[in-house]
């Protein structure tokens, strides 16, 4: 047992079929860090991120989440437990109010109406969509439906949130608001757990980074030694 692990896998692997997408990968997550899951398109991130969050049936290996296993719970168990996920395409109410959509994350946790709209409200603020709070949410751009995402998962009040492609889809200007958010997302308690391809927001964000390539962990540690790595190097350029 990794004692300051609030996250763990050993040996996870999903198979689809004959092929594996996630090859016996065994990671550690701090408490308190944020991690970056790094690696060129197929390598497997996103299939990683669901094992650990329920979604996808792991094949072999297990996922310790908070000292426990966690291999076989649902997503809605493991929210329980304080996991949280965000996602590469955001998938809000478009006909219900950002408000709205957050209530949704917060109602499981909240013991009265009173308790539930006075959070809901102070997180809308804390994502900066105060000014939108009564717009519906398929009026949103893009920047505004990641934070609606993020505030509708910190509505479960999560010890461990797991992002997927945080700056995806996003133009340049918007990336260095999301960066701090994220940075305060961290700075507030929560353990992050983020896919990311720009090379930027892995360096100022991530403590520790793994690389995959085609299921199977190539190389961890801190982001610019995993970078500098020529293994990584040469997969990233013959990606583009
Ligand atoms: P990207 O950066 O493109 O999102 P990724 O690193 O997140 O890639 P995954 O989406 O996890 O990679 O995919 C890993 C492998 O598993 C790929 O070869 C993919 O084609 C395959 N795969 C993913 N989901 C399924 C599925 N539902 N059925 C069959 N194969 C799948």
């Amino acid at each position: 047992d990794r004692p300051d692990a609030i996250l763990e896998t050993r040996s996870l692997s999903v198979h689809y079929g004959g092929v594996a997408a996630v090859d016996a990968v065994s990671l550690a997550v701090r408490s308190g860090e944020i991690f970056g899951l790094l690696g060129p398109n197929g390598a497997g991130k996103t299939t990683l991120l669901a094992a650990i969050a329920g979604a996808v049936r792991s094949t072999a290996g297990e996922v310790r989440f908070r000292g426990e296993p966690v291999t076989a719970l649902r997503p809605d168990q493991l929210a329980r437990r304080g996991m949280a996920r965000t996602f590469q395409i955001t998938r809000p109410f478009e006909d219900l109010t950002v408000e709205e959509n957050v209530m949704v994350g917060a109602q499981p946790r909240c013991t009265s109406l009173g308790e539930m709209r006075a959070q809901v409200a102070e997180l809308v603020d804390w994502v900066g969509l105060g000014h939108k709070r009564h717009d519906l949410a398929k009026g949103l751009s893009t920047g505004q439906r990641k934070r609606l995402e993020l505030a509708r998962a910190l509505a479960t009040r999560p010890v461990l949130l797991l992002m997927d492609e945080v700056s995806g889809g996003l133009d340049q200007p918007s990336v260095p608001a999301l960066i701090e958010l994220v940075a305060r997302v961290r700075a507030s308690g929560v353990t992050v757990v983020l896919i990311e391809h720009n090379m930027r927001i892995i360096s100022e964000l991530c403590d520790r980074v793994m690389f995959l390539d085609r299921g199977r962990q190539l190389a961890e540690g801190a982001p610019r030694a995993v970078m500098a790595m020529p293994a990584v190097v040469d997969l990233y350029l013959g990606s583009g």
